[in-house]
């Protein structure tokens, strides 16, 4: 069986000790072996700090960007392979492969050429300088400054090549070096992709280390000018807030967690109309693309009460159209669930939301998927309740199936539906499927501050859009509260978690004299 091996210090190492077993989880045959077990994570900190870190810091937001370029082009050469490894350690469909690596590699481009837009400079400038005194002679800019510490990427399970590839590509164009640690269970896609990048020699040596296998101690090395980015479970999030690194060291933490995403059909959705189908087929997809493991998938669906049935009706039609099956199969359109663990996790989360008051399974359910004895497989489920305001009525908003698994609601009103929303406690991303005047601007007020992102479904958009599932690189990923309260991709905006934001006072000629060549402001 195939070793994952660490790329560490500059060389691939083998951890020791019971490695973990990466399976195909359509066939439960076992793929690989990870352990990180007596790595030496300090000397894989100080290396990416001391090598890694320079040697990037010192290039060009340019010359940066090319790197990422470089890299983009080197990942899209190895396409098939890639999506070959991600079928088989992740279930993916072929089309749920392509999403993962397609946006990795997508990300790399678009953050090489932001790097080119920025030009042969090495610092930001933030917005307009001020005179801060009466005194025309002192001057204030603020500054955005690489970071001199190491970017370690935690990440989770279900999306091994974006996950690794949008962290990388922001820290890289803001200059820190980064250590990787892909979740376990999928890690070999992740694992491939690093020794593509190593093999091509795209990046300065130090820019990127792997860890295959548990994170060990490697938080404990982190120190003051380092940070983490974490993506992942609510409670593994909670287990790093906690940590000595983050608490005592001034390690800083970025949190992308869960979401109960909401998608809200607007009363003006009338069955036929181009909006609604756009409504139906985003809602369709989102729920069973990557067997909905997707920290962005609909969860929730908010409907005119009027409409609930009929709703309902249309959309469990398309869920059941889905074929299940193994996803080396071309016909399967719904693989299986990643892991065994996962497979348990969804059974139970069906079971939950499906004892609260006033649920009902429209379709699907946690039984075994009958033919397919073999395999982490469920069916794509859909629950309806018609009271979702009600206390009893909280499971709903507030447990995240990490499957193909959604719950269709009715609201009354604007003021009512926002209400419900809302009690999902912070998102990354809701959807709003309409072109009605009043409830659209209203609607982006009342749930703006709940959000990381706003997705507009408007018939005008009919095939134009990806969709609110897809992450764009443009655009801010992360969502307040139980989402993590997280920041990242956006453009320049990502950059700033791995860049320090420097006031500059002084005699007003010294001061202009330190900024970047390209004055324009960065934010
Ligand atoms: P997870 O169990 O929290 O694991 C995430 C990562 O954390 C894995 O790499 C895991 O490593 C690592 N980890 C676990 N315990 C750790 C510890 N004590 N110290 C350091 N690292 C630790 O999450 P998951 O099951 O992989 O992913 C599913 C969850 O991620 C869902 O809840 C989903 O909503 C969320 N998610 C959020 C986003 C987003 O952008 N907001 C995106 C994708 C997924 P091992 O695998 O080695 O245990």
């Amino acid at each position: 069986m195939l070793t994952l091996r660490s790329y560490v210090s500059g060389s691939w190492q083998a951890g020791s000790g019971v490695p973990a077993v990466l399976e195909n989880p359509a066939t439960e045959e076992p793929l690989a072996q990870a352990s990180s077990h007596d790595l030496n994570f300090g000397a894989a900190v100080e290396y990416a700090r001391r090598v890694g870190g320079p040697a990037l810091a010192g290039l060009s937001f340019s010359a940066r960007g090319k790197l990422l370029s470089a890299a983009s082009k080197a990942l899209y050469e190895k396409r098939d392979e890639l999506i070959g490894l991600a079928i088989d350690n992740g279930g993916n469909t072929r089309g749920d492969a392509k999403f993962d690596i397609d946006g990795a590699i997508g990300t790399l481009a678009a953050y090489g050429e932001l790097g080119a837009s920025l030009g042969e400079t090495t610092s930001l400038r933030d917005r307009e300088g001020v005179q801060p005194t009466r005194s025309a002679k002192l001057w204030g800019e603020h500054l955005w400054l690489s970071r001199a510490g190491v970017a370690v990427h935690i990440n989770a399970f279900n999306f091994p090549a974006w996950g690794l590839a949008e962290k990388a590509a922001v820290a890289w164009l803001a200059g820190m070096p980064v250590i990787s640690k892909p979740a376990t269970s999928t890690a070999l896609l992740a694992h491939r992709i690093v020794e593509i990048l190593v093999e091509k020699a795209v990046l300065p040596p130090g820019s990127l280390g792997l860890i295959c296998g548990s994170a060990g101690s490697l938080l404990d090395q982190l120190g003051d000018q380092d940070v983490v980015a974490f993506t992942g479970g609510s409670e593994t999030a909670h287990t790093l807030r906690r940590h000595r690194a983050i608490v005592e060291c001034g390690v800083r933490l970025n949190v992308e967690a869960d979401s109960l995403n909401a998608a809200i059909l607007g009363p003006d959705g009338e069955t036929g109309s181009e909006v609604y189908d756009l409504f139906l087929n985003d809602v369709a997809r989102d729920i069973t693309q990557k067997t909905g493991q997707k920290c962005t998938a609909v969860r929730r669906i908010f409907v005119p009460a009027s409409r609930l049935a009929d709703v309902a009706a249309d959309l469990a039609d398309r869920l059941a159209g889905c074929r299940i099956g193994n996803p080396r199969d071309e016909a399967t359109t719904l693989g299986p669930l990643s892991t065994r663990a996962q497979r348990e996790a969804v059974r139970a989360g069906i079971a939950q939301l499906a004892a609260t008051p006033g649920a009902q399974i429209l379709l699907g359910g946690a039984d075994a998927v009958p033919g397919l004895d073999r395999g982490y497989f469920v069916r794509p489920t859909l629950l309806r309740c018609d009271d979702p305001a009600a206390s009893s009525a909280a499971t709903l908003h507030r447990v995240e199936v990490f499957g193909p698994v959604a719950t269709i609601m009715p609201y009354d009103d604007g003021a009512g539906l926002a209400q419900l929303v809302r009690r999902g406690g912070g998102g990354l991303v809701a959807s709003l499927y309409s072109d009605d005047r009043h409830l659209v601007p209203q609607l982006v007020m009342a749930l703006g501050p709940y959000h990381g992102r706003l997705f507009l479904g408007s018939a005008r958009l009919s095939g134009q859009s990806p969709g609110p599932g897809t992450v764009l690189p443009q655009l801010n990923h992360g969502g307040p509260g139980r989402a993590g309260d997280g920041h990242e991709l956006g453009g320049v905006r990502g950059m700033e978690f791995y860049m320090q934001r420097c006031a500059i006072q002084g005699y007003k000629p010294t001061v202009e004299g330190l900024l970047p060549r390209s004055s324009t402001p960065a934010t």
